[in-house]
């Protein structure tokens, strides 16, 4: 029979166990059986960190599995789960000599090797692991199939801690999630100077309109037979105190990856709308619209309070939208586009040419007119075909009824080409750059562009314009 002893000791070895068995429940994920991130980092942490970078060891690989929200949303979460735990077994069962798997985030893994070194080693690994998981998931008589990317950092790159690595491995990942071609890509140190430059952007962005270093500058746009003013695109610009001047072709995009785009975008449409309502009525206003202002909803409605705000009518505001946008989700595109048309604004398709899926969605919509990308124009220069490629974009574009705008016009050489191949608006660098409000009235004034005029009525324009401007 048991002493009170014996009791004593097997409840403490219940409780050990029992403690033994929370321990274990709260560093690994319920679903997968894998290291959570805390328990991961927690191991991270623990590795020998030797002074020079260049001697410490070890590489870190995360995976993402893209699809499963999809896979979720439309079979149900149990579903997603099972897709998930399927993977996880297969990457537990990979013969990566002394790993450390775990389940980071909801579709994320991270395979830690603690003596590679190598990239190719590394990189080796990756693939592995990608081709392994990659295969479909059989579910009742379905084949799952998710799409994977895995971003790889080597901790002889890395400066900081563990935290500091796992940085580094999820900015590979996003490279190799944003730029398609292989789904694996390696941490660099450029990489995290781009994504501090971008964090830099996006800081200024968030102050930007409070700020005022966001506004507008105007390019003038002329119709290609007579020279004269037809309209402005407006096109937005920054200078903020911190950085000076940032491109919009770097500050649009990290708006639209920060969700800040439909504010920004919001306000631009109102303040073209204000200062196009001083201008004479037969000038339109031309306002680039990002995709991502189409899914956020908000797109009719700010156009509508733009052009109510400042009384501005509908028929001389254009849209200009790219071919991305129609890319993604475009019935949702497509229906606002019709609303924004059924008000009265013109819709342009921008940057044509340079898309997927230019001609398909040419019958999808009644675009008002085309605009024709720039590097077009600029290979003229260079390349005996582009001549024949504008004449038939140009050809194309009559055929349906559309306006062609030819923008990017630098030279002379390059108006005149466009002239006589038919462009009806011509827009670019050799008529005028972008100018501030400030200096519109000149341009209003003028309303024509000397350039585009046959000799005897440029020096006319000329006359007339130093009459009214009183120089
Ligand atoms: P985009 O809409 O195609 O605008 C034309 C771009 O070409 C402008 O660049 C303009 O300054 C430039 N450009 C015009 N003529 C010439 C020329 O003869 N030669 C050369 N090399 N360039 C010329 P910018 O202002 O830097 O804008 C770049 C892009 O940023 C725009 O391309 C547009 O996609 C986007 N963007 C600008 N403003 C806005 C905005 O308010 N909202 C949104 N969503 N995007 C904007
Ligand atoms: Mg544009
Ligand atoms: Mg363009």
């Amino acid at each position: 029979m048991p002493g009170p002893n014996t009791t004593t000791l097997d409840l403490e070895d219940r409780i050990r166990r029992l403690e033994g068995d929370i321990e274990h429940l709260s560093r690994h994920d319920q679903l997968t059986g894998l290291l959570t991130r805390a328990a991961f980092i927690s191991i991270l942490d623990k590795m020998p960190v030797p002074q020079e970078r260049a001697k410490r060891h070890g590489a870190l690989i995360e995976v993402a599995v893209r699809g499963v929200p999809r896979i979720s949303g439309t079979m149900g979460r149990h579903v997603g789960d099972y897709v998930i735990s399927a993977l996880a077994a297969r990457l537990n069962l990979l013969p990566l000599p002394h790993s450390t798997k775990a389940r980071i985030d909801h579709s994320h893994f991270a395979v830690l090797l603690p003596d590679v070194s190598d990239p190719l080693e590394a990189l080796t690994a990756a693939k592995e692991i990608i081709a392994t998981l990659s295969t479909p998931v059989d579910w009742v008589d379905r084949k799952l199939s998710v799409d994977l990317a895995a971003g790889v950092a080597l901790a002889a790159d890395n400066d900081g801690d563990a935290t500091n690595l796992i940085h580094n491995t999820e900015l590979a990942l996003k490279t190799a999630t944003t730029r398609g071609g292989p789904g694996y890509a390696f941490f660099n140190p450029a990489l995290a100077q781009s994504a501090r430059r971008r964090n830099d952007v996006l800081l200024a962005l968030q102050t930007a309109v409070d700020n005022h270093s966001l506004y507008l500058n105007y390019q003038p746009i002329y119709d290609a037979t007579r020279g004269r003013l037809v309209g402005f695109e407006a096109l937005m610009r920054m200078k903020s105190p911190e950085l000076g001047p940032v491109s919009p072709a770097e500050f649009i995009p990290v708006a639209e990856e920060a969700g800040l785009i439909s504010r920004l975008g919001a306000w631009s449409l109102a303040e073209a709308c204000r200062a196009a309502s001083n201008w004479p009525q037969h000038l339109t206003l031309s306002v680039n619209i990002s995709p991502e202002q189409f899914y956020a909803g908000n797109l009719v409605t700010d156009v509508h309070n733009a052009l109510e705000l400042w009384s501005f009518p509908a028929y001389r505001l254009e849209i200009e939208i790219t071919e991305s946008t129609l890319l993604k989700d475009s019935d949702t595109v497509l229906s606002q586009l019709s609303t924004l048309r059924e008000m009265g604004c013109a819709v342009v398709l921008d940057d044509f040419g340079t898309g997927y899926s230019s001609l398909s969605y040419l019958w999808k919509f009644p675009f008002s007119k085309l605009k024709i990308d720039r590097a077009f124009v600029t290979a003229l220069d260079s390349s005996p075909m582009a001549k024949g490629i504008l004449q038939s974009i140009i050809g194309l574009a009559k055929n349906l009824g559309l306006k062609i705008t030819a923008e990017g016009i630098e030279t002379e050489a390059h108006a005149q080409t466009l002239i006589t191949l038919g462009a009806d608006l011509l827009q670019g660098y050799y008529m005028s750059r972008p100018v501030e409000e400030v200096d519109l009235a000149h341009v209003v004034l003028k309303g024509a562009c000397d350039k585009l005029l046959p000799k005897g009525a440029a020096q006319e324009s000329a006359e007339l314009s130093r009459a009214l401007i009183g120089r």
